[in-house]
């Protein structure tokens, strides 16, 4: 074995070979992939082998066609089959509700450029004649996926990537890791020790123990799989194609051929956790025994569904552990505190997902940059809340809702509640109706009195859709109350802390008393943060930002490298905060502060330490509704006064409380765009209008080069939001756009305008298209919709209450 190395990828399975092929790929041939046992003995060898391009995410939906692509040319490369039957994809509904996701797919499939069509029920039954079709209401068919043949593919990466000059040791198992002074890696295994800069945790069912040796803990999880292998089935024979590979929502089945029978699998809901503590050492190509009496009632549905099935018997069946996340996507990229440790694990869909995923961690080893945004596998869309206990009641609520729809007003009621502001008792009194976000409750509408608290799950309008056009009404019009505790909130403080921010972030940095808004740049001039700085003295800051990306961010600082001057520590636990919005918002604050509030003296983006009632508060002029409006940080011992404070003076101003779907609506009559939705780091400043405020002056800030250079060149797309023309449902997130029957860009978030009366949806299009009053079309649940550009926020476009 060599005694040093470029990289070390621990785990030979589908994932770790295939991080091993991209790398050898982009130049680095030094690397060497060590794997305990045979290569694919984890989880790999006995998968279903499954291929498909579907996921809730464009940008992974992306990455899995990639994937299914890329098996050409590894096949290609080593001469290696990985035994692909490119069948293509059915999926059936039973619902109107699954119908409606089925529009939606086809929506987004035009963009991604992905050939997907709704089809009728009988040229559904023509791809697969074993379908039951009395028990569906509509389908849809895809031309990319199918499936492979697990072993075959993982040594076709592993063959291709050994011509490329990568090595690989098998039957070598690593112990331990050791870091250097010099963030290098002392990978002790043994066999020996191998100094590598690079160790990434490709390793499967024992990710978490290889996570364990450099003192993290992953969420991720193995449950039991079964799948079953029938006898051979004449309705099947003399046919000159294989069936289309099937989903069939209403069963949670999924059924392919094999050979002259069929494989049927199903995601059961009380599915069962293997090796909740520990995985075994020892384990390796084997199987689970099977549990036929928990899954009997689920497989019978299958063979209701395809009845061919119950009608010969079971070859083999098949009970396996593979692993999961907590919401079911991989854990991919660099871990914060933890140099040169990458992960690529919890993938549980390893023959769609494995190829993407080697790509965007090689990119991101050699570049520092994934290349594109991937936050919804960043492994860092998880923080301390994903406890070992999170991780064991959310990875089985993933695993029984596989092939179950999300909707996208659904709230997952798994691991609820975790993390609770100290309001929160007193925000379901008010009729919260919550929701969560890295952990934490909080509130997205509220039910007035005589209303449940609850919503039937749809893609369309909801019983919910009155009750918000209430609560933004209520901030337009008197004054609004919205808890902000769930936004990322981060501490800067010290001596070179104005000279560190300086070159963090693209804007430029207040002066204290003054809060600026500022996007930050990779160095490629992507967008990775959209935050807000408040200035409160020379050497201290308070930075605001979304909730979800706090691991993100605190990652990204701390690979920004403070000096020893600066100290840089997350505030998400440690303030909490109310927004306080509407015509009426200065006079109730008054009532609770001394100083003078008045427009001259306390002006849009002034910040003030000072005293809200009991409460000792950071006071902001600030806020995300477009309304003259307050934002107020206190600690958490204090916020329970500070809100019955605000509702004691607030109550006989009309205050009212609003959440999160009047939020998304408030801002969208604005036209402000929304970090992870429709600021990402796939946009640049350029495009999504961010470049307002790069300060160009500066002479130094992540990013610059890219921003100078697109300044030069302009935008080649930009950010807009556009009116459509629906009466009964507003569009939901990645939607194509299409110009004279093109795709040329993908809605990225919408909501319906209820204090304009319009359906909104935000997106990007081609430069040369981004004029006021141009015209597209967007398909919503199956209908064409018309959608025209407004460059003018639809609501107050000179800013005047803003600034009243
Ligand atoms: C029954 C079943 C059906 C499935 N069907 C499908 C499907 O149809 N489609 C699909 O895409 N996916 C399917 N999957 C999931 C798929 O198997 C996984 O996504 C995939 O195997 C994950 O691969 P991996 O490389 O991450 O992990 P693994 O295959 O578990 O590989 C990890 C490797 O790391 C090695 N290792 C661990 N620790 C060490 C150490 N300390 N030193 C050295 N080596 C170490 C292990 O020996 C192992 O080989 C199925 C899984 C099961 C169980």
């Amino acid at each position: 074995m060599n005694a040093s190395a470029r990289a070390v990828v621990i785990g030979g399975g589908v994932v770790g070979a295939s991080t091993l092929y991209h790398l050898a790929k982009i130049g680095w041939t030094d690397v060497l992939l060590i794997e305990k046992s045979e290569l694919a003995a984890g989880s790999t060898w006995h998968a279903a082998g499954g291929m498909h391009t579907f996921n809730g995410e464009a940008n992974i939906s992306r990455l899995q066609k990639y994937t299914i692509d890329l098996y050409r040319e590894i096949e290609a490369l080593s001469g290696q089959s990985c035994g692909l039957h490119p069948n293509g994809g059915l999926m059936l509904a039973a619902t109107p509700g699954e119908l409606d996701s089925l529009k939606l797919i086809c929506s987004r499939a035009r963009y991604l450029g992905m050939e997907t069509e709704m089809i009728s029920l009988d040229e559904a039954r023509r791809l697969n004649p074993l379908i039951d079709a009395t028990h569906f209401i509509g389908a849809l068919w895809r031309a990319d996926g199918g499936h492979c043949d697990p072993s075959g593919t993982t040594h076709a990466y592993v063959k291709a990537a050994r011509q490329l000059g990568a090595s690989v040791e098998r039957f070598t198992r690593v112990l331990s890791l050791g870091q250097r002074r010099d963030g290098s890696w002392d990978v002790v295994t043994d066999k020996g020790t191998v100094q590598a800069e690079h160790v990434v945790n490709c390793a499967g069912l024992w990710a978490r123990e290889v996570g364990h040796m450099v003192g993290i803990e992953l969420p991720v999880l193995a449950m039991e799989h079964h799948y079953l292998l029938t006898e051979d089935i004449p309705e099947l024979q003399g046919r000159d194609k294989e069936i289309v590979n099937t989903t069939d929502y209403a069963g949670e089945i999924y059924m392919r051929q094999e050979r002259a029978g069929a494989l049927i699998g199903t995601y059961e809901p009380h599915g069962v956790i293997w090796s909740p503590v520990k995985t075994p050492d020892d384990f390796s190509m084997q199987l689970l025994p099977d549990d036929f009496e928990r899954l009997a009632p689920y497989f019978e549905l299958g063979f209701q569904h395809f009845p061919a099935l119950g009608r010969v018997g079971i070859r083999k069946a098949i009970n396996g552990p593979f692993t999961f996340a907590p919401d079911g996507n991989p854990l991919v990229g660099p871990v914060r505190g933890v140099r040169n440790f990458w992960v690529a694990c919890a993938v549980m869909a390893g023959f769609s997902q494995g190829g993407g995923i080697g790509l965007v961690l090689s990119r991101w080893m050699a570049d520092n940059d994934p290349g594109q945004d991937i936050i919804s596998m960043d492994v860092a869309r998880f923080g301390a809340f994903a406890t070992p206990k999170y991780t064991s009641l959310k990875v089985p609520e993933n695993y029984s809702r596989r092939f179950r729809l999300a909707y996208p007003n659904e709230e997952l009621p798994a691991a609820r509640p975790v993390r609770r502001s100290p309001i929160y008792d007193k925000l379901k009194a008010a009729g919260a109706v919550m929701g969560a976000s890295f952990g934490l409750e909080h509130a997205l509408w509220f039910a007035p009195a005589g209303v449940v608290p609850s919503e039937t799950p749809t893609y369309r309008r909801s019983e919910a859709f009155p009750i918000v056009r209430a609560e933004c009404e209520a901030v337009r019009n008197t004054v609004g109350l919205y808890e902000t505790t769930n936004y990322g909130k981060y501490e800067v403080t010290g001596r070179g802390a104005r000279a560190w921010l300086d070159r963090v972030f693209a804007s430029r940095i207040p002066r204290p008393g003054r809060l600026g808004l500022a996007p930050m740049l990779s160095p490629t001039g992507r967008i990775v943060g959209d935050l807000s700085i408040a200035c409160l003295a020379e050497d201290r800051f308070l930075i605001v930002g979304s909730g979800f990306a706090e691991e993100f961010h605190m990652r990204w600082f701390w690979a920004s490298e403070p000096p020893a001057d600066v100290f840089v520590r997350s505030a998400a636990s440690t303030l909490t905060g109310v927004s306080i919005a509407g015509p009426r918002s200065r006079k109730l604050m008054q009532r609770l502060v001394r100083d003078d509030l008045s427009a001259s003296a306390f002006k849009l983006f002034q910040v003030r330490q000072t005293a809200v009632g009991f409460a000792p508060a950071i006071l902001t002029r600030a806020g995300f509704t477009g309304e003259l409006g307050y934002e107020i940080w206190t600690t958490p011992d204090y916020f329970a006064s500070l809100y019955d404070d605000l509702w004691d003076v607030g109550r006989e101003l009309g205050l009212a409380h609003f959440g999160g779907r009047a939020l998304s609506s408030l801002r969208l009559e604005k036209g402000y765009g929304s970090f992870n939705k429709d600021f990402r780091p796939d946009y640049s400043a350029g495009e999504t209008g961010l470049d307002r405020l790069v300060d160009f002056g500066k002479s130094d800030f992540a990013g610059r080069a890219a921003a100078l250079a697109e300044r030069a060149a302009g935008p080649k797309r930009r950010f807009v939001v556009m009116e459509i023309a629906t009466a009964d449902a507003d569009v939901i997130g990645y939607e194509s756009i299409i110009k004279d029957g093109v795709a040329v860009g993908y809605v990225t978030s919408g909501a319906y305008g209820h204090c304009i009366g319009k359906s909104l949806a935000a997106g990007y299009v081609p430069s040369a298209l981004a004029r006021d009053g141009e015209r597209f079309e967007i398909d919503i649940l199956g209908e064409s919709r018309a959608a025209t550009v407004r460059l003018q926020p639809l609501y107050d476009p000179q800013g005047l209450r803003l600034r009243a």
